[in-house]
């Protein structure tokens, strides 16, 4: 445990803080203009189609990319990939690097030779539960296997912040499960906070209550999620009338279909509602979605803005690649 001391700390800084952020490979920009405030003691979900910069940023806030431009500091204000930084922060990456020619005891024993606070009884008493056995090469193991053992190690450093890149993509339904489970148990329990990037937006509307949805390089909507989904509902009424309708309302994305329309608007509990449509509350997943079907689309702290009702687009799916 790292005590009610961190997780006060942790809830009472930023755990990222980044302003202007930019990283341009040759004349391409990756990440631009990228600034964020993404407070502590949260599940922070990252979100984006390919090549949108999650991992780039994810990088960047661990400190393995130095930015081309603006700044990023994390914990309350510690440079990212500084010798503080790096204490407290652990890091798993988009396919769990592992030696896997090396016995699972082995890897352990390294992890914890190269980290300080590394807490071997920890360690040995995840890996027992999981039902991983020390002699076995990490090579050996199946891939939730391997999943799970890279948390381990990342958790038995007793991070304040634990960043994982798409850490669930290869596990099947199950394993995913039982990995997200160990990620919120150390959330809950140890007051973690967590920054993950992940496609599986059917799996963060269970788990995060961040949300960072990046496109094009650009951050196109964050906060918490309460606030988000506060802020959005559904209307559902007759798709003949929408474009009259609807000609006021801040429009993020249009479903038509022969007789109705379902129109995801920026607009509270409190706003009218036009004559002849209904309002329903929206979901993580069919925000996430809608933002992602419209990249011109924004949310962030600022007024609403009025737009052209967007085209329809294809049918939902769970997973956004
Ligand atoms: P994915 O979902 O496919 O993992 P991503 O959102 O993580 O994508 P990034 O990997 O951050 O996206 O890449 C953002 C952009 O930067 C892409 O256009 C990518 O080609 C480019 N890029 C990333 N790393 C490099 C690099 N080392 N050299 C050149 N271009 C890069």
């Amino acid at each position: 445990m790292t005590g009610d001391q961190s997780v006060t700390g942790n809830q009472s800084v930023n755990v990222i803080e980044t302003r202007g952020l930019g990283k341009r490979y040759g004349g391409t920009w990756a990440l631009r203009e990228c600034s964020l405030a993404v407070p502590g003691g949260h599940v922070a979900a990252l979100v984006g189609p390919n090549g949108a910069g999650k991992t780039t940023l994810l990088n960047l806030t661990v400190g393995l990319a130095a930015p081309s431009a603006g700044t990023v500091a994390v914990l309350g204000g510690a440079a990212a990939g500084s010798a503080a930084a790096l204490d407290q922060i652990a890091f798993v990456a988009q396919d769990t690097p592992l030696y896997k020619n090396l016995p699972v005891g082995d890897m352990l024993h390294l992890t914890a030779s190269l980290n300080r606070s590394f807490d071997r009884g920890y360690a040995r008493a995840r890996l027992a539960e999981l039902g991983i056995p020390l002699r076995r090469k990490a090579g050996r193991l199946s891939g939730g296997q391997q999943a799970q053992l890279a948390l381990t190690l990342a958790l038995a450093r007793r991070p304040r912040l634990l960043v994982l890149d798409e850490p669930v993509a290869m596990l099947d339904p199950v394993a995913r499960h039982d990995f997200m489970a160990v990620v919120l148990m150390a959330a809950a329990e140890d007051g973690v906070s967590v920054l993950m990037s992940s496609h599986v937006l059917a799996e963060l509307e269970r788990v995060a209550d961040y949300l960072i949805l990046l496109s094009g390089g650009r951050v196109q909507m964050a906060g918490e999620v309460d606030d988000l989904l506060a802020g959005h509902r559904v209307l559902t009424g007759p798709a003949g009338h929408a474009d009259r309708d609807a000609g006021h309302l801040a429009v993020v994305h249009a479903r038509r279909g022969q007789a109705q329309a379902h129109l995801l608007v920026r607009a509270g509990p409190g706003d009218p509602v036009p004559a002849g449509w209904e309002a329903h509350p929206v979901g993580l997943e069919e925000l996430a979605l809608a933002y992602l079907r419209e990249p011109a689309a924004t949310a962030l702290p600022g007024p609403a803005r009025a737009r052209a009702l967007p085209r329809d687009t294809a049918a939902p799916s769970e997973v956004t690649r």
